[in-house]
Parts: structure tokens; sequence; C-alpha cells
């Protein structure tokens, strides 16, 4: 009984609409969460897993060693190496490819690599027109790791101690 008096007296005077009003006028005068994208972003961590790229040391020489390993734990199969055995007995690769399409973005690769040679960097604002344009080769790759070096550097630096 005593409940239905509260119930009748709680309807009758709007408490369930009032408290509705109280937050959304606390959450009129909050600082705002939404973010008018693209003109304004969030902050990404340093272990952001987007757009691939192969690294060089700084003399200019290619990282990877085609060991294969990237190749090998890759679950989308998304990966293809060849590689030969140059003149001066280092191995190299002659064919690295991602097929973008079949990519997870799961990280693997970069974890696996014993040289730090495949990285996912913050670049994700990419696209494809056309069938093929997200099958990335070995140069297109080693030509976005050229180019967001630093920016990689940085990022591998910022999560050294954690790896
Ligand atoms: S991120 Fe994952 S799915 Fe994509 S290429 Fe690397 S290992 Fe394969
Ligand atoms: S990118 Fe790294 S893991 Fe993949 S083949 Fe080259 S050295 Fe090995």
């Amino acid at each position: 009984m005593f409940q239905m008096i509260k119930d009748f007296l709680s309807s009758l005077l709007l408490r369930e609409m009032l408290k509705g009003m109280a937050l959304t006028m606390k959450y009129m005068f909050s600082p705002g969460i939404t973010i008018m994208y693209p003109m304004e972003k969030t902050p990404m961590s340093p272990r952001f897993r987007g757009l691939h790229a192969l690294r060089r040391y700084a003399n200019g020489e290619e990282r990877c060693i085609a060991c294969k390993l990237c190749e090998a734990v890759c679950p989308a199969m998304a990966i293809t190496i060849e590689s030969e055995q140059r003149a001066d007995g280092s191995r190299r690769t002659t064919r690295y490819d991602i097929d973008l399409t079949k990519c997870i973005f799961c990280g693997f690769c970069e974890e696996s690599c014993p040289v730090d040679s495949i990285v996912e960097t913050h670049i994700h604002e990419y696209h494809g027109e056309k069938r093929g344009d997200l099958y990335f080769t070995k140069e297109m790759l080693l030509a976005v790791g050229d180019r967001y070096e630093t920016d990689i550097a940085a990022n591998r630096q910022a999560d050294a101690a954690y790896r």
C-alpha cells in the first residue's frame, strides 16, 4: 500500500521527468565530448595499428632480412614474400606484398619482426577506388616507411618500455 502511494505521488509530481531534465541540464553545461572530425582528432596510442610500412636503417639499407616470420604468423595470409641472396651473402626480399583487403590489422606481423622492419603506422585515412588499390607492394610499403620514419621511430620509442 505504501509503495502504491509512493508511486502515485512520484508519478503525480513528474519525478522521473525532473530527474531526466536534471541530467540534461548537467550535461548541457559540461565540456562537450563530441569532436568535429575530421577537423578535430582524438589522441592516438603509439600502438595504433594503421597502414603498414617497411622501414630502413639510417644508412638507407632495408631492415627486412626476409626471415618470413611475418608471412608465417599472419592469420589472414595477407603477406607474400619472395627472397634471394645478394652477392654479399645477405638475404633480402625481392617481393613483399600485403593485401590490405585481407588484413585484419591484428599487428602479429609487427610483433613477430625481429628487426622492426614491418610496422603499422598511425595512418588510417586512406582508401582505394578500384580493385587492387589496397594491394601494397614492397616499393609502396618502403615509400610509406621513408615518408613517416620520424613518426614511426617516435612511436616505437614511446612504447619501448612496454615491449
Ligand atoms: S596486421 Fe595481422 S592480418 Fe594484417 S598483415 Fe599483419 S599479421 Fe597479417
Ligand atoms: S618484415 Fe620482419 S618478420 Fe617479415 S620477413 Fe622481414 S624481417 Fe622477417
